[in-house]
Order: structure tokens, then sequence, then C-alpha cells
């Protein structure tokens, strides 16, 4: 079955929106497979956001989501790569529809709530990076 890797950013954690959104997925159908609370340094951040290192911003976000603890998850489900990515709304929360997550609690690209795996394949290489003892049946 399909999983995907989905982050509660620190702004999201700091803000108490965490049972907000584990509701959100729980509702939609989605199974819980793994939860933690944690907190990375700036090299695993890196490495999360590995694609984006050329760009611009890159330095920005890493120090955004080293700055607390954040709510690393992997849920899963039929399409739950795309189907989580709608429930999240567009990258600029300033543009993200109402009903969405990121349309319902920010307005701050750089402070938007929650990460969520692009792809399938994005989804496993994230699963791996933030689980990698592994995620039990
Ligand atoms: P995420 O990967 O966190 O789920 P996303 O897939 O919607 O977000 P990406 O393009 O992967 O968007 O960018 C990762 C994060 O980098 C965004 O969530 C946002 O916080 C930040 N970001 C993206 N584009 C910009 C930008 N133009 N200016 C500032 N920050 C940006
Ligand atoms: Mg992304």
């Amino acid at each position: 079955m399909e999983q995907t890797f989905i982050m509660i950013k620190p702004d999201g954690v700091q803000r108490n929106l965490v049972g907000e959104i584990i509701g959100r997925f729980e509702k939609k159908g989605f199974t819980l497979k793994g939860l933690k609370l944690t907190s990375v340094d700036s090299a695993f951040a890196k490495k999360h956001y590995a694609d984006l290192s050329a760009q611009p911003f890159f330095n920005k976000l890493v120090e955004y989501i080293v700055s607390g603890p954040v709510v690393a998850m992997v849920w899963e489900g039929r399409n739950v790569v795309a189907t989580g990515r709608k429930m999240i709304g567009t990258t600029n929360p300033s543009e993200s529809a109402p009903g969405t997550i990121r349309g319902d609690y920010a307005i701050d690209m750089g402070r938007n709530v929650i990460h969520g795996s692009d792809a399938v394949e994005s989804a496993k290489k994230e699963i791996a990076l933030w689980f990698p003892q592994g995620i039990a049946e």
C-alpha cells in the first residue's frame, strides 16, 4: 500500500496544530504507520531538502526546520502521496485554498506548517531518512 512522509514543521508544533493535523489525516481514512516528535540538526535538514540546495532560500529553509521540534509521520492509504499534497495545499499559503491545511492555518511561505512528500519515489527516500529503523507492517 502507498505511503507518504508528512512532517509538522516547528511552527505547526509551536502553534499546537499537531492534533488538528493528525485528525484530518485520520478522518480522511489514512492509517498512521509511524510517528515521532524529534529535533533535527542542519546537516539532517539539508539532507531532507537536498533537492533545493541551489535555491536562494535554502539556508533560511534549513534554519526554519531546525528552529524547534517537528512531528515526523508516515501515513498509508490509497493515493496518499497526491491526496496528502491536496490536503496540505499549495506551497505559498497566501494562495492556498481554504479547507487545506496551509489555506486554513498559514499566510507565510517561510512558515507553512507542514511538509508532504511530492511523489512516491521521494516518499520512499524521506521515510528511509526519517525512520531508518523501518516501518512495521
Ligand atoms: P514541502 O517540501 O515543505 O512540503 P513544497 O513541496 O510545497 O513544501 P518545495 O518547493 O518543496 O515546496 O519547497 C520546500 C519549502 O521551501 C517550502 O515549503 C517553503 O517553506 C520553502 N520555499 C519554497 N519556495 C520558496 C520561496 N520561493 N521563498 C521562500 N521559501 C520557499
Ligand atoms: Mg517539497
